[in-house]
C-alpha cells in the first residue's frame, strides 16, 4: 500500500505521521496520482497547527507533480503516463493520491517534476502579486519581507526583471547575500536594521507605493509606515502568526491607503485563470526571468524535519519533499 503523512490532531510537527493509506480508484473528474516531488509550503504549516482548521486525519500538502496513473470517468484531456503539476487541493504529502482533474496543469517538457513541485504555489502566487494585485511597471520601487523565502526569491527575480527596484527585508547576512544574488537591489537585515528607517532613507523620503508582507503579526504595521500616502499594503501571509485586529482609521492615519488579504485560490479559481497563470510562470522560467531555486530536499516521510526547519528559518529558496 502506498504511504502518507497523516495528521490526527492539529499541533507540532509531532503531529505528521507517516502511515500505509488506502488510495482506492479514482471517482468522476478525479484522476489517481503517483507523486514524484511534493512542495514544502507555509500553508501548510498554518493547515498542521490548525491556524487554518481541518476535518482530522488529514493529509496536508497543497503543491505536487507526477504521473497519471488512472483516469475517472468524465475527465477529459488527461490520460495515463502524463506528466502533470498542482497547487491547491490539499492532501499533497502522498506518495499517491486522487485529485480533481480540472486542478491539474500539464507540465511541459522543459519544466522538471522538481520544478514544478517547487514553484507552482509560490510562483503563481508571484504571478498573482505583481500581475494582478498590483501590476507592476518598470520603475516601481517595492518591498518584499522574506525575501529570501520560497515565495521571496522567485519575487525578487520577477520583479527585477520587469524593471522595478526591489527592497527585501530578511533576517540574516546570509539571506541578504542570497537575496541580492537573486535580484534584491536593497536587502535588508531587519534583525540589525529598522526596516522602516531603511525604507525612507532608500527611497529620499518618498517611501512605497505598495509593500508586500508575509509575515504578518510581527511586521504589519511597521510595514504601513513605509508606504506613501494611498499606498497599497498587502498582506498575503502570517509566518509570524495572524495580524491583530485594527480599526479602519488606522488606514486613514497612516495615509489614506489601500489594504488587501489576497489568496491565491481566489485568483486562479477558473479553468483560464489556472491556465494562465501556470502558463506566465513557465514563460518566465523558460526566459529566464526566473531560476526556481531548491534550498532543501528532504524525503516525504521525513516532513516533520521539514516543518521544524521551515519554522525555525533555516530553509532558503523552494524546499521539496522527495518520494523515495
Ligand atoms: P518562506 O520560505 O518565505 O518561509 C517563511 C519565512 O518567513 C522565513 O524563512 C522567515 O524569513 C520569515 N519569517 C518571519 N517571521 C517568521 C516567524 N516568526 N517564523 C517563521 N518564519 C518567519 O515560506 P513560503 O515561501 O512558503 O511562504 C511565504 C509566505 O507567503 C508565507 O507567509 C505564506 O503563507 C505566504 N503565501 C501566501 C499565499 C497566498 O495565496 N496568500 C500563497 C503562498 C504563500 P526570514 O528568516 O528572512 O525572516
Amino acid at each position: 500500500m502506498p504511504h502518507a503523512i497523516l495528521v490526527r490532531q492539529a499541533g507540532g510537527p509531532e503531529q505528521l505521521s507517516w502511515e500505509e493509506v488506502e488510495v482506492g480508484d479514482p471517482g468522476p473528474g478525479q484522476v489517481r496520482l503517483r507523486q514524484t516531488a511534493i512542495g514544502l509550503n507555509f500553508i501548510d504549516v498554518y493547515h498542521r497547527s490548525g491556524l487554518y482548521p481541518q476535518p482530522s486525519p488529514f493529509i496536508p500538502g497543497v503543491e505536487g507533480a507526477g504521473v497519471v496513473e488512472q483516469v475517472g470517468p468524465d475527465v477529459e484531456g488527461l490520460k495515463p503516463g502524463d506528466r502533470v503539476g498542482y497547487a491547491g487541493p490539499i492532501g499533497g504529502y502522498a506518495e499517491e493520491r486522487l485529485i480533481a482533474a480540472d486542478r491539474l496543469v500539464k507540465l511541459p517538457d522543459d519544466i522538471s517534476d522538481e520544478q514544478a513541485a517547487a514553484m507552482l504555489l509560490q510562483g503563481m502566487t508571484v504571478d498573482m502579486l505583481i500581475r494582478s494585485v498590483w501590476p507592476l511597471h518598470a520603475g516601481d520601487t517595492i518591498l518584499i519581507h522574506a525575501a529570501a523565502g520560497g515565495v521571496g526569491l522567485i519575487m525578487c527575480q520577477w520583479a527585477a526583471a520587469l524593471g522595478a527596484t526591489v527592497i527585501g527585508a530578511v533576517s540574516s547576512d546570509e539571506k541578504a547575500e542570497l537575496a541580492r544574488a537573486h535580484g534584491c537591489h536593497h536587502p535588508i537585515v531587519y534583525s540589525k536594521q529598522d526596516f522602516v528607517a531603511e525604507v525612507v532613507h532608500l527611497t529620499d523620503g518618498k517611501k512605497l507605493p505598495v509593500v508586500f508582507d508575509s509575515v504578518g503579526r510581527d511586521t504589519f504595521v511597521r510595514s504601513l509606515d513605509c508606504l506613501q500616502k494611498r499606498g497599497l499594503m498587502v498582506s498575503f501571509g502570517q509566518a509570524s502568526g495572524p495580524v491583530e485586529p485594527f480599526a479602519p482609521g488606522l488606514l486613514a492615519q497612516k495615509g489614506s491607503l489601500y489594504l488587501t488579504r489576497p489568496t491565491l485560490f481566489d485568483y486562479v479559481a477558473t479553468r483560464e485563470e489556472l491556465d494562465r497563470s501556470a502558463e506566465s510562470l513557465f514563460d518566465a522560467v523558460r526566459t529566464g526571468k526566473v531560476k526556481v531555486d531548491i534550498g532543501q530536499r528532504f524525503s516525504l516521510s521525513e516532513a516533520a524535519e521539514a516543518h521544524r526547519a521551515l519554522e525555525s528559518r533555516n530553509t532558503v529558496g523552494s524546499t521539496i519533499l522527495t518520494v523515495d
